[in-house]
């Protein structure tokens, strides 16, 4: 079997997208197993809870190809970040995303936190600071929908600073990280980065 390569598998999720964008019920295995009992996704996800921002269904992708980690604001940090280490290490998945998304309500309160120093809902307060520091550590953002891309990209960074096997399979050429944004008003993707690349001293083996 031929293993469809990052690149290509962005390209499939990109048009898998439009086709969802337009109501299209076609999903795309992306090349993973069609069998239910193996788990081999080829892609893998840290998205925001948002219940309108399921990743295998805005990209078009059937059951078993998409490896999925959710937390509001796709808030990341070790454990998270392990978890995506073992879908690279473990599962077998070749492109990595970042998938932020329009009107985050996550995002929002962290914006308003880091600008006024006051989270705006208590119940996510533990979650929007660290998102605020995050926003303050990033360089700042200028408006809502600014952070939302600041937001983004941070976790990309933190990804490949907190996943040592992701910035090994990157360093090989094995992996790609990808960040885009998900409009749920138009239903379609934009790709913030193509391919983030791990800082040259950060790639070394792991064991
Ligand atoms: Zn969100």
């Amino acid at each position: 079997m031929t293993l469809i390569t990052a690149a290509e598998l962005l390209e499939r999720i990109l048009a898998g997208n439009r086709g969802w964008a337009k109501g299209s019920s076609e999903r795309d295995y992306l090349g993973a197993p069609t069998d239910p009992l193996i788990h081999q996704p080829p892609v893998a996800v840290i998205g925001c809870s948002d219940a309108r921002v399921m990743p295998a269904a805005v990209f078009g992708a059937a059951p078993g190809a998409i490896f999925t980690l959710r937390l509001p604001g796709h808030y990341t940090d070790i454990p998270v970040a392990a978890g995506m280490g073992f879908a690279v290490a473990t599962a077998g998945a070749r492109l990595v995303i970042v998938l932020g998304h329009e009107d985050c309500r996550a995002v929002d309160a962290a914006f308003k936190e880091y600008r006024t120093g006051t989270a705006p809902d208590k119940a996510l307060a533990p979650l929007s600071g660290a998102l605020a520091a995050g926003l303050y550590e990033a360089g700042g953002a200028t408006s809502a929908e600014h952070a939302v891309d600041v937001n983004a990209r941070h976790t990309a960074q933190k990804l490949l600073a907190q996943c040592p096997v992701l910035r090994y399979e990157i360093s090989l050429g094995h992996a790609q990280l990808a960040v885009l944004r998900y409009s749920p008003s138009t239903k379609l993707l934009t790709v913030l980065e193509e391919s983030v690349m791990p800082p040259r001293d950060a790639t070394h083996s792991v064991d």
